[in-house]
């Protein structure tokens, strides 16, 4: 088993000797057996959440009513899920009720894909009621029981089944695909943050090309925001598409295709974060330098780390660059300053320097030609020279 597995077996081990029955559930126990790198891991237990957070020293109550809880333990988190049962869901969002179980067989049977419906004990017993494992054998992505009736109960397992095609380059069983298309009108009435985080996940996944063959046949993403108004959208995107990491990147992609939707709209209408709405920009605007003039200094000065490696990925899909991420890490190494505050002069300094000037907005427009030039490379970060500097250049400010 992998380290971390191993690690967390002490929690099912805590659980049970305290009485209760606990499993290794989701995607944990599917990445396991695809011979994959896991994620976090969940566990299930016949403990109650009380019954939880009387064994656990740090214990945080995330979705009570769902039976949900966080064990810290060991510096790791643990998503520790009682058994439980979901009863109607009338709106499509939450089911109306929900009956805690003494067993695992129910909790399975609520669950999306015969794939993720897997539990696997301390022994690493597998218990395994609708032939998930073979699914994962065949690679092969089909609802636990009826997929029209699942789907409806929650529409947003038909975004999930897309994002799982482009996560593990499995195929959707044909029973299933159909049961999507029958149903995904029912993916307007899901929260459009859920619909994101799915499709973030889907264009993130190593197998994203072989998921955009799914997702045109089933075009369930006609029924998402602005995607749905500007449904070529998807048959203009670069071939292949390349794992993006965040959403930032995807956003970025479909402004290039359709510069009429703003990353504002974008970044309204899909409800993403200010964080997102800055990927989203700063990629842009790397992508707008990277056509007129390449890998450049400024543009990777600008450029915030987290972002180099969708960059690379963008401009390959773009404008077949090679550029990878250490061509990029390599050029911001040989950078002068890597912020305005260490450049060599301030405000302050400027102000001295034109003692009878009211201070105004020209000392930032200042700042800003001076970092320019320094990190061009056409000026010095040196206090003396960047005086001379402004004294030779006394027009760019009047
Ligand atoms: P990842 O590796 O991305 O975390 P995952 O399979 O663990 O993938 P999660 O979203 O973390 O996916 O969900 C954990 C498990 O909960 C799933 O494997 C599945 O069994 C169940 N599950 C999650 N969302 C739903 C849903 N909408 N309907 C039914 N079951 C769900
Ligand atoms: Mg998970």
């Amino acid at each position: 088993f992998p380290e971390r597995l191993t690690q967390a077996m002490d929690i099912l081990m805590i659980l049970q000797n305290n009485g209760y029955k606990a499993y290794f559930v989701g995607g944990c126990v599917r990445d396991l057996l695809n011979g994959q790198d896991i994620g976090d891991i969940d566990i299930a237990t016949s403990a109650s959440p009380e019954n939880v957070r009387q064994i656990f020293d740090k214990v945080i109550p995330v979705g009570l009513e769902h039976g949900t809880v966080i064990v810290r333990y060991a510096h790791q988190s643990y998503e520790v899920t009682t058994f439980r049962t979901d009863g109607d869901y009338s709106d499509q969002r939450h089911p109306d009720t929900v009956r805690f179980m003494q067993t695992i067989d129910a909790d399975l049977k609520r669950r999306d894909f015969t794939i993720n419906a897997l539990a696997m004990d301390i022994d690493g017993h597998i218990v395994d009621l609708f032939n998930g494992r073979e699914d994962i054998r065949k690679g092969l992505i089909r609802t636990v029981g009826n997929g029209v009736d699942r789907f409806r109960e929650d529409p947003l397992r038909i975004i999930r089944a897309i994002r799982f095609s482009g996560q593990l380059g499995f195929s959707i069983a044909p029973e299933t695909r159909d049961a999507m298309i029958a149903v995904k009108q029912d993916i307007e009435t899901v929260a459009v943050e859920r619909i994101a985080e799915e499709m973030g996940k889907f264009f993130s996944g190593a197998c994203v090309q072989m998921g955009m063959d799914d997702l045109r046949v089933t075009a369930i993403h006609n029924h998402m925001p602005i995607i749905g108004a500007y449904p070529n959208l998807i048959d203009k995107l670069p071939e292949p598409v390349m794992p993006l990491q965040t959403f930032g990147a995807v956003i970025t992609m479909f402004y290039r295709l359709e510069p009429d939707v703003s990353i504002h709209e974008w970044v309204k209408r899909w409800k993403c974060s200010n964080k997102v709405k800055h990927q989203a920009s700063e990629l842009h605007e790397a992508m707008s330098r990277f056509e007129t003039d390449g890998l450049s200094r400024w543009l990777v000065y600008c450029l915030p780390a987290g972002c180099y490696k969708d960059f690379t990925v963008l401009i390959r899909m773009f404008f077949d660059s090679i550029y990878c991420q250490q061509d990029i890490t390599a050029i911001e190494h040989e950078l002068p300053i890597d912020s305005k505050r260490n450049l060599a002069i301030d405000g302050t300094d400027i102000r001295a320097l034109f003692p009878n000037k009211e201070p105004g907005s020209w000392i930032g427009d200042l700042l800003n030609k001076i970092e320019k030039h320094v990190v061009t490379g056409h000026l010095h970060n040196d206090k003396y020279g960047i005086r001379d500097w402004i004294k030779w250049h006394q027009h760019v400010i009047d």
